[in-house]
């Protein structure tokens, strides 16, 4: 198998991310709960597509892209995240997004215009047009272009989350589960893979937000990452599960997602986001009132970031306080 360090990788983020306990929380839901703060990774506003950035872009300048396109709906973390890394490797960035979710300049739109990035809208729902679009686009600018896949989500992206999980191996918890959201693929392909070479006892979780067929993609993404490896038979193992988290449909608020929220803000002063990290949090919050977790088990939640996002939501649901 090959080591991560045999495959290229532009520094962009802060690793190693903190692990700490959640007191209150674990108290709450009368199980061990941690967090893995991807969401302070250390560029833009943190979150999970850095560490997939770092070998995506790493690729990208091999080949000599001056220009990289990728895409998403108008609040994509991703696509803002790729904008700031590109700027900070001197690259241009191009995002190619679907006209679908908040269009305005709030949220990742606003850092979007701060950042200087050339945004393109296109109202398709299908991604076949936009990667078009980007071949159009980038053979009339006649430079050496790359295209990243929305998400980050190919082998190459989830090797960040092979490296996560190694990270986390070595930061002196063990953890019998691991929780995560998923949303393109890519994060849980790679923690299931790597947890499945590194961290054999553990169970990752992958919380579905979007209805895309995972049960398929999931275990493509990881048999292409370990192809990418050069892993043997043994990575792949029966050591995850899928669970349906999406509500009322992708970047749509759920209440249960809403109320994880609410409970993280409350009682330990961190933020969640509505499309990602607060239907992954109400799954685990789920899980604990099933009585998955037995007692003496550690649980691991992935913040992925998301903060961007925050700031397109309108208004949060809850008591009306007046003062
Ligand atoms: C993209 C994203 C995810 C989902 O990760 P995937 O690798 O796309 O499945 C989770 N949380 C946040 C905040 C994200 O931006």
């Amino acid at each position: 198998m090959k080591a991560l360090n045999e495959f290229d990788r532009v520094p962009l983020g802060l690793f190693p991310t903190p692990i700490h306990r959640l007191a209150n929380i674990s108290r709450l839901l009368g199980a061990d709960i941690y967090i893995k703060r991807d969401d302070l990774s250390g560029l833009g506003l943190g979150g999970n597509k850095v560490r997939k950035l770092e070998f995506l872009l790493a690729d990208a300048k091999k080949q000599g892209a001056q220009v990289v396109f990728t895409t998403g709906g108008a609040q994509s973390n991703h696509a803002m995240l790729t904008a700031a890394a590109a700027s900070k490797i001197g690259m241009k960035a191009i995002l190619i997004l679907k006209k679908r979710g908040v269009t305005d300049c709030v949220g990742n739109q606003l850092l979007e215009r701060m950042l200087n990035t050339e945004v393109i809208f296109m109202d398709t729902d299908d991604y076949a047009d936009i990667y078009a679009e980007m071949d159009r686009v980038g053979t009339s600018l006649g430079v050496p272009y790359y295209k990243i896949p929305c998400g980050g989500s190919n082998a190459l992206g989830s090797l960040g989350y092979v490296a996560c999980a190694y990270e986390i191996s070595g930061q002196g918890v063990a953890f019998d589960h691991i929780v995560c959201a998923e949303g393109s693929g890519g994060t849980m392909a790679g923690m299931a893979l790597g947890a499945g070479i590194c961290m054999p006892k553990t169970r990752v979780h992958g919380m579905m937000v979007d209805s895309d067929p995972f049960d398929v993609i999931t275990p493509r993404l990881m048999c292409e990452t370990a192809a990418l490896l050069e892993a043997d038979d043994g990575a792949m193992r029966d050591n995850y599960d899928l669970r349906d988290m999406c509500g009322p449909g992708y970047a749509i608020p759920s209440d249960e997602g809403n109320e994880a929220i609410r409970l993280m803000a409350e009682h330990e002063g961190l933020f969640l986001d509505p499309v990602y990290t607060g239907k992954a949090f109400a799954g685990l919050i789920a899980m604990a009132r099933e009585g998955a977790f037995r007692p003496g088990e550690r649980v691991l939640f992935l913040h992925t970031g998301g903060a961007g996002g925050i700031f397109a939501m309108n208004g949060f649901p809850g008591t009306d306080v007046t003062r």
